[in-house]
């Protein structure tokens, strides 16, 4: 409790304590010298200003108050002022509390935010460069598995082709000593004969079996054949020439051609319906299609079976289709008739290397057309559509 000049009338003990004085050691004291000496001409001035008007308040609101102990140590207080009159006389009466504690954990407590603040950002950083290090990583596995996944479907498809040629190559093996054998032997055994004939001197006979040995010849140099155009095939080494031809004149050319291969009593009935003379298109392909087409259709017909060859337009498409009354094919057959080397499972002994209709489709296919069959026990038609230039545009 400090009068009007300033002078302290009363302490509390605890005010003693905290300021480092005895017993009643504050009495009398001016209370500036409870201040650090830097404050003291300021304070003397609010002090006498609070005098003249004074009412209860708090002291230093919104800054830091520092007070000084006997030993001169400085530390922190907060100060609620309030005053009183005493005959006449104004008395203020000044709580102070020490406040040190609470600053030291304020302190404290602002230094570890702090701390946790720098702590966060250096967490920031190193989760967004361990992130960046991780995206970088991710990436190259991803491009390692990518890579991995190429160079995986590539041995498996180099694999896959290497199996099929080798399935390619036993079934080679497989028809061509099957396919060989027959006409090899028919000419062994024929030649065996024309010696035989020699000696007899018949003529007749010995006509007969160079004929089977021409024929015989000529079957082996077609398998022979249809083997190596295969492989041009697959090389892409066939060369399309289109050029224009005349319909008419080219079926006649390839019923003349095949009719010495006929069975007996079999013959090609033509029924062509084109208002088009003329097809744009390589006749040698045409030729080669439609000789193996009619001779599977007389191979798989008996003997005086017709076969049909009706041609007609639809759609700007030449429409050819060739009809017999043979053996069919079986429905489970169907969905393989074009591969390589494929026979239906009816042929028993009927010769063949089913390599003919694999041809057959991929020559349609070089003049831009299609080839389509329907077949039952009884009969087969395959249909083939051609466009009537084959040039591509
Ligand atoms: P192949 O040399 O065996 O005759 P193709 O490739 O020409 O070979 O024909 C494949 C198979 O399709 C034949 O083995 C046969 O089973 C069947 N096939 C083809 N054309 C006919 C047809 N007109 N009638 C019955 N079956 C046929």
């Amino acid at each position: 409790m400090v009068n009007e000049d300033g002078k302290i009338v009363v302490a509390n003990p605890i005010a003693e304590q905290v300021f480092g004085y005895g017993k009643n050691g504050l009495t009398d004291l001016s209370l500036e010298q409870l201040l650090p000496e830097r404050y003291r001409g300021k304070h003397v001035n609010f002090r006498k200003g609070f005098n003249a008007h004074p009412e209860p308040r708090r002291m230093g609101f919104g800054r830091d108050l520092l007070a000084l102990k006997k030993d001169g140590q400085e530390f922190p207080v907060e100060i609620s002022l309030s005053h009183s009159e005493v005959q006449g006389k104004l008395l203020v009466m000044a709580f102070i509390s020490d406040i040190s504690e609470r600053k030291k954990s304020e302190e404290a407590l602002k230094k570890s935010e702090e701390q946790l603040i720098v702590y966060a950002a250096e967490l920031e950083k190193k989760v967004h460069s361990r992130t960046e290090a991780l995206n970088k990583t991710i990436e190259k596995l991803e491009k390692e598995i990518f890579e991995r996944k190429r160079a995986e479907a590539e041995a498996s498809k180099a694999l896959e082709k290497e199996r099929e040629f080798n399935d390619l190559k036993t079934k080679f093996v497989a028809i061509a000593s099957h396919e060989f054998r027959t006409p090899l032997s028919t000419i062994l055994s024929s030649v065996v004969l024309v010696e035989q004939y020699k000696e007899r001197g018949d003529l007749d006979k010995i006509s007969k079996h160079t004929s089977r040995v021409r024929s015989s010849v000529e079957h082996l140099t077609a398998i022979l054949n249809d083997f190596l155009l295969l492989g041009k095939l697959d090389e892409c080494k066939i060369i399309v020439t289109c050029e224009p031809v005349d319909i008419d004149t080219l079926l006649q050319d390839i019923i003349e051609e095949i009719k010495p291969s006929l069975k007996e009593g079999q013959h090609i009935e033509l029924d062509l319906k084109s208002t088009k003379k003329q097809l744009i298109t390589d006749a040698r392909i045409v030729r080669n299609i439609f000789f193996n087409l009619l001779s599977n259709a007389s191979k798989y017909s008996d003997q005086h079976k017709p076969i049909y060859l009706k041609v007609k337009e639809k759609d700007e498409l030449l429409m050819m289709t060739v009809k017999d009354e043979g053996i069919g094919i079986p429905p489970e057959d169907h969905k393989h008739l074009f591969e390589r080397f494929f026979r239906a499972g009816n042929v028993s002994t009927i010769q063949g290397t089913g390599l003919g209709l694999n041809i057959v489709k991929r020559y349609v296919e070089l003049l831009f057309g299609s080839i389509t069959f329907e077949s039952q026990p009884g009969g087969s038609v395959f249909t083939v559509s051609l466009p009537f230039n084959c040039a591509p545009i």
